[in-house]
């Protein structure tokens, strides 16, 4: 068992942390450990601040001459700028719109459009799984000679890519695992084989340092709701590189990606820039809740998110490697920080059942199939000490088996 008296130490990384007074921009509950901001943030402040804004005076107050006076009409990209300026984006490449499996099927479609004569998609067997659903979809609307998804393993993926490669889709941080690929040499390496990269970034915004425009990065796509904390069903974003611009467009073609939504013309004509890959009327609340969210990175810089992401990582890992009683959870995520995002997978054969338990124990965790306890690391709101408690209160779960307790099998919907 590991000696409580170790908390201290924990204690005094937190007076050290130059990002400890963020959790106070969160309303958090210290009952709660919350290592699930992977799955969904903690709400901030300032998202519910400027949700009520947008309904109670806004929406009330202007009415509809809201999407004038409050640039409502302007959300998707000028929240896509900021979104822009974590992931290492110049303005005019990122919108804010859509889920992410949305954007996905704009996104394939435009890939296919600039790589004509090749007619694969090529993602690792082990991606997301709606990412794989999208390019079937895809696949089945444009027939197999067009478009025809291939799931290779992943340490196959680049010697994969052939001619017939139009597009590489990847996750850049396993939802699984967390393992993450080097954006750079990775996307390097698929262009030198005439193909694109299309980034999905779900587990890296917000949590990991990103240079999109540097890393020459095709096409991306990425969630609000994980580590940007943009709130439940937040509004994903989408990321289309400057040079591919003037030749792309994407097939879900709605007035709000006309270049004269309120002319009202009957034939399309995309909009000039980014915006020809919006579809229909931005949501607004959620776009205001995203927007309070992203306030929460103002004066945060990425690399320092990224230390302190990795110094509760390494810390999560050796205790739990130093306990006996954790003997049986193995480590599934890499060990080395560098080629891991921020979270942590153990496997283990109750996994399930544990994580039912933690929470009943205070710890939010999440589970995936097959035995996957997942933690996800939000150096924003979490602290030192709730790691070393985080372990305890495991330890704790798993000595005194509370995990076997029949309740803790029943399946919930999400999980
Ligand atoms: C969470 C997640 C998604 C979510 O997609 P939505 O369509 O926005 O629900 C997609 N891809 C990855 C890798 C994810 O982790």
């Amino acid at each position: 068992m590991l000696d409580p008296a170790r908390r201290a130490d924990f204690e005094a990384l937190d007076r050290a942390d130059p990002l400890a007074t963020k959790r106070d921009a969160f309303v958090i509950s210290d009952d709660v450990i919350y290592l699930d901001g992977n799955s969904l943030g903690i709400p901030p402040r300032a998202s519910l601040d400027s949700v009520r804004t947008a309904a109670e005076n806004e929406w009330a107050g202007d009415l509809i001459g809201a999407w004038n006076t409050r640039d409502w009409i302007g959300l998707p990209g000028r929240l896509g700028d900021r979104v822009g300026r974590l992931i290492g984006a110049a303005a005019g490449q990122v919108l804010v719109c859509d889920s992410i499996s949305v954007n996905l099927t704009k996104l394939l479609a435009a890939a296919l459009q600039l790589r004509p004569g090749r007619s694969t998609v090529i993602s690792p067997a082990d991606n997301f799984p709606t990412d794989l659903y999208m390019a079937e979809g895809l696949s089945d609307l444009l027939g197999d000679d067009r478009c025809r998804l291939r799931t290779v393993p992943p340490e196959h993926l680049l010697t994969s890519v052939d001619d017939d490669t139009a597009v590489v889709m990847l996750t850049h941080v396993n939802f699984r695992t967390g393992a993450m690929f080097d954006l750079r040499s990775t996307t390097a390496a698929i262009q030198d084989r005439g193909a694109l990269a299309l980034w999905d970034l779900a587990h890296s915004a917000g949590a990991v340092p990103l240079s999109l425009d540097a890393a020459n990065v095709d096409l991306a796509v990425g969630c609000g709701y994980k580590f940007l904390n943009g709130g439940p069903g937040a509004p994903a974003f989408l990321y289309v590189a400057e040079r591919h611009l003037p030749q792309v467009s994407q097939p879900l073609t709605g007035w709000m990606g006309h270049a004269r939504p309120f002319a009202f013309e009957p034939g399309y004509e995309p909009a000039e820039g980014i915006e020809r890959f919006l579809s229909g009327t931005p949501s607004v609340l959620g776009c205001r809740a995203l927007e309070g969210a992203l306030d929460v990175f103002d004066g945060v810089t990425m690399a320092d998110v990224r230390t302190k992401g990795t110094v509760l990582s390494q810390a999560l890992i050796s205790l739990v490697a130093e306990s006996v009683p954790l003997a049986g959870l193995r480590l599934v995520s890499p060990a080395d920080p560098a080629r891991r995002g921020s979270q942590v997978s153990f496997a283990h054969p109750e996994a399930y059942a544990l994580k039912e338990a933690l929470i009943e124990a205070g710890v939010v965790g999440d589970f995936r199939e097959p035995d996957l306890l997942r933690l996800g690391i939000t150096p924003l709101y979490l602290r030192h000490v709730d790691i070393f408690d985080a372990v305890l209160r495991l330890e704790h779960t798993m000595t005194a088996e509370a995990y076997l307790d029949p309740r803790f099998r029943r399946r919930s919907k999400v999980t």
